[in-house]
């Protein structure tokens, strides 16, 4: 048997695992000649995968759910013996503040694009104005700009402004926390585009193509899935999986060369490990900085990531007299709330809180707003509850309130993104043949496309390595 070549995964988020994971999986069922490492630089795994659990209550620090419509996360979920702790996300009405103002979200929409007129012509968020406008979607011409374009461009010239800023947004900042008038459409929503180029019309598109929801007593059907135990029993399953000795905890890798055909990691710890291929799934920066000699990764300084943070308020449900029947809000633009976006956790996911509890999860932090995250946890909580009185009657304080940072958390895929990436990943192969990107800074950030980005970088490793 030659001698075993070594992989080496930087970082342990969910990419980074996901990697490792199916790599051994591969490496034992095919008998290869290899080994991997995960060099992990914090004294745990996971990333931004963090669960709380405290005095009867399961909830999350970063993301509480994953997309059940993308199978790769539940896929991997089944993989770890997790199936039986799968759980869906309880439905029912959620809303969107406009103008002080709580307004049921218009059912029929998907991303805030109308599939049905009647819900939008009798909602209160637009004008009469905005909804001629908006209308202008059916005769509009498609654009005629083939290449990339901001998804606030994109969105104004088909619908108008008010449905963009009232709608659209709100729900899109929910996911990328960032300004859809910077991010890119082709590294977000190509199909949106697609969807123009093949119908002109983004209603009737949508219409001929999202599938008719099953009538089930006009019951919303669940989207998301999450873990009884909270998303972070995931990380801990496939972690439980990997061969002993696999992870480095603890130590983050400082800087990477090239040596003959195999490369070397300084380690923070000041020990070098080598390594034949490698995959770094850790965010763009880091990764920039692994290699800052190479020229090409230099497009990462300019890549932005934002910053946001959410609070977790426990209440006792008698403490909230003016209840709203919903699973949660998002916020438009033009309110005058600092809040983005909250969520009836004990609502969408029944298990988080005990009997009689009201758990609630709120946003901080948007383009413009970014420094709330630097107030400290006490400062954070006061602008949440005190946004929060203004729509619900709050009585007493919380029993207790959880702030979680996400400093420099959220890639933002600026117009271009694919362009650049393209580039640097051509560059990265002929000049670091064997080291592949993967993760939430380059194509796409739920956690189901980074777990497709970590399988495909174990084809990528396998194929390079079998060269
Ligand atoms: P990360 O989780 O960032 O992991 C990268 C790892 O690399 C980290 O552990 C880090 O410590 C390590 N590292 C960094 N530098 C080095 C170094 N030099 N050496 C070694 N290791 C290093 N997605 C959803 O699908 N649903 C949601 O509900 C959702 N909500 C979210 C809410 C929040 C607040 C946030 C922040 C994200 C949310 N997301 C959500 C997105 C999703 O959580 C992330 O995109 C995903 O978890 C990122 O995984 P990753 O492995 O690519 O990166």
């Amino acid at each position: 048997m030659p001698d075993s070549k070594q992989i080496v995964i930087v970082g342990g988020g969910i990419t980074g695992l996901t990697a490792a994971y199916y790599l051994q999986k591969r490496i034992i069922e095919e008998q290869l000649p290899y080994k991997v490492k995960l060099v992990e630089a914090s004294d745990r795994l996971g990333g931004k995968i963090k669960s709380v659990k405290t005095n009867g209550y399961t909830f999350e620090r970063g993301p509480d759910s994953f997309l059940i419509r993308k199978p790769s996360a539940a896929r991997l979920v089944k993989e770890v013996g997790l199936e039986d702790d799968l759980i869906k996300n309880g439905t029912g009405q959620s809303y969107i503040l406009v103008d002080k103002k709580l307004h049921k979200m218009p059912s029929g929409s998907y991303m805030g694009i109308p599939t049905q007129v009647s819900p939008f012509l009798f909602s209160g968020i637009f004008s009469a104005k905005g909804k001629l406008r908006a209308g202008m979607d059916f005769i509009r011409p498609k654009g005629k700009q083939s290449g990339d374009q901001s998804l606030g461009l994109f969105f104004r010239r088909r619908f108008g402004d008010e449905l963009v800023e009232n709608l659209v947004e709100p729900l899109l900042s929910g996911i990328y926390a960032g300004d859809i008038d910077e991010l890119s459409l082709m590294a977000t929503f190509p199909n949106f585009y697609e969807l123009e180029q093949e119908h002109r019309s983004l209603v009737k598109g949508l219409r001929k193509t999202v599938p008719k929801k099953k009538s089930n007593k006009g019951k919303k059907p669940s989207m998301f899935y999450s873990l009884t135990n909270g998303l972070e029993s995931l990380v801990d399953a496939v972690e439980d999986k990997l061969v002993p000795g696999t992870v480095v905890k603890g130590t983050g890798v400082d800087h990477i060369e090239q040596k003959d055909d195999h490369y070397h990691l300084l380690l923070s710890d000041g020990t070098v490990v080598q390594a034949d291929s490698l995959v770094m799934s850790t965010p763009h920066f880091a990764a920039r900085r692994m290699l800052s000699q190479y020229e090409f990764m230099d497009v990462f300084k300019e890549m932005p990531a934002t910053s946001v943070a959410n609070v977790a308020l426990a209440f006792d449900q008698s403490a909230i007299k003016k209840d709203i029947d919903g699973t949660g809000f998002v916020v438009s633009r033009n309110s005058d709330y600092r809040i983005t976006a909250c969520t009836w956790t004990h609502k969408k996911w029944p298990q988080s809180a005990p009997e009689g509890k009201a758990l609630l999860r709120c946003y901080v932090g948007r383009p413009g707003d970014e420094q709330v995250v630097d107030l400290s946890d006490q400062e954070i909580v006061n602008i949440v509850l005190h946004d929060l009185k203004k729509i619900m009657k709050i009585t007493k304080e919380p029993e207790f309130a959880v702030v979680s940072r996400w400093k420099n958390a959220m890639p933002q895929y600026a117009v271009g993104h694919k362009e650049r990436l393209a580039h640097v990943r051509t560059k990265m192969e002929a000049e670091l043949p064997g080291i592949f990107l993967a993760g939430s800074s380059y194509e796409g950030i739920g956690i189901p496309d980074c777990i497709d980005q970590g399988e495909a970088a174990v084809e990528q490793v396998l194929s390079f390595l079998s060269q």
